[in-house]
């Protein structure tokens, strides 16, 4: 599909092709929707095998975007910026500097943070060049890791589907399966041990498992190809996208599916055959959203205070989702993108009169 047929429909209000030879940078800057205010997304870099599958990921990833922050209740939009290069090879201070300075033309309609292949350390470049960045460090008023904040919702949003799909049991009463002991596994773990929950965890790296479970009780490690048909009540994916497949559904003993790895449902169709399965599924940017959210702080003075009450809502959303769901007979996915729908189709609507700002 050409460019802008693509573009447009997807709905995106702007694209912005950055090119800075000396500094080596090409990247996009895509702006999907900023009703609910300025377009938030980190910037990735990757090595893209063309520009137009740069073009796509961008357009792609600042949808989602979008929609993670309308149904986390921010006044946030959706961007997001990929920048082309070897993240092992090509960094370099000018490159994020350049970047730096087209996310500053922008004027704050675009706000942009660490993703994958980028780090904290690489935004203090893009800082140097522009305020309108999130997710520093902790020593430039940042905020720091945004895992363990990722964690906290999504052990809140957890709690609410254990409500949902079985009330009257406590996570002190149940088995939860985790796959992916990384930045949030772990702090995950480490939630669902404190509240007496018996767990089965799994990494392809096997002395971070270990060293993730080290000294908690109730624990089974086993491998990664098992973890999918462990017999538990919830199965919480926190390692890889595209996990929820027509093969690995079919093997789940579960009754909830609720993790903070992104993507999740190979295709969009995987959400009506766990609907089908009765599964619950918490559709995973809104419960993920917990490191949005923690860096959104970060536009106002960062309080770690304000940031964990702000995660804790996860719990709410996920209750709202799921009311949603049962009400119209939709999956929880569907019912996910229909509350982000609304509230957009909301506050565009409450903007239309003139107010005048000082
Ligand atoms: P991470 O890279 O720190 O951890 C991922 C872990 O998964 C690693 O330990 C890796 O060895 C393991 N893994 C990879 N493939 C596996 C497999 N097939 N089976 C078992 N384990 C496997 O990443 P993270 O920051 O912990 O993020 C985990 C997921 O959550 C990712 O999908 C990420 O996109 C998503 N997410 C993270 C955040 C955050 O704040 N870090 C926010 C939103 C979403």
């Amino acid at each position: 599909m050409h460019s802008f047929d693509l573009i447009r429909e997807m709905g995106h209000e702007q694209v912005v092709l950055c090119h800075d030879s000396d500094a080596g940078l090409q990247a996009i800057i895509a702006i999907h929707n900023t009703h609910l205010g300025p377009a938030l997304g980190g910037s990735r870099m990757w090595a893209y095998e063309s520009d137009h599958a740069a073009l796509v990921d961008a357009l792609r990833l600042s949808k989602g975007m979008t929609y993670k922050a309308a149904v986390a209740g921010l006044n946030l939009g959706g961007g997001k910026t990929v920048i082309m290069g070897d993240p092992e090879k090509d960094k370099s201070e000018a490159i994020f500097r350049a970047l730096g300075r087209f996310v500053e033309s922008l004027n704050g309609r675009y706000i942009t943070a660490e993703d994958v292949g980028t780090s904290v350390d690489d935004m203090e470049y893009v800082r140097m060049e522009t305020s309108h960045v999130v997710g520093v460090s902790e020593a430039h008023g940042g905020s720091g890791d945004p895992s363990p904040f990722t964690a906290y919702g999504t052990f809140r949003g957890i709690e609410a589907c254990v409500e949902r799909r079985l009330p009257g049991k406590e996570l002190k009463d149940l088995t939860v399966a985790v796959q992916g002991m990384g930045h949030v596994g772990t702090n995950l773990v480490r939630r669902l041990a404190e509240a007496g929950a018996t767990l089965c965890v799994t990494d392809i790296n096997e002395q971070r498992c270990r060293e993730a479970v080290d000294g908690l009780k109730k624990v089974t490690i086993v491998k990664p190809s098992e973890i999918y048909s462990v017999p538990c009540d919830v199965f919480s994916p926190c390692a890889l996208g595209a996990i929820l497949n027509p093969k690995t559904v079919e093997t789940l003993k579960c009754s909830i599916v609720a993790g903070a790895a992104n993507n999740q449902l190979e295709t969009p169709e995987m959400a009506e055959v766990l609907r089908k399965r009765n599964i619950l599924y918490a559709p995973d940017y809104a419960i993920n959203a917990g490191g949005l959210m923690n860096v959104s702080v970060e536009l106002e003075s960062y309080s770690r205070d304000r940031a964990t009450q702000m995660v804790s809502k996860i719990y709410n959303t996920i209750h709202t989702i799921c009311g949603i769901a049962e009400r119209e007979k939709i999956t929880t996915a569907r019912a996910a993108d229909l509350m982000a729908e609304r509230r957009l189709e909301m506050v565009s609507k409450l903007r239309r009169s003139y107010l005048r700002r000082t």
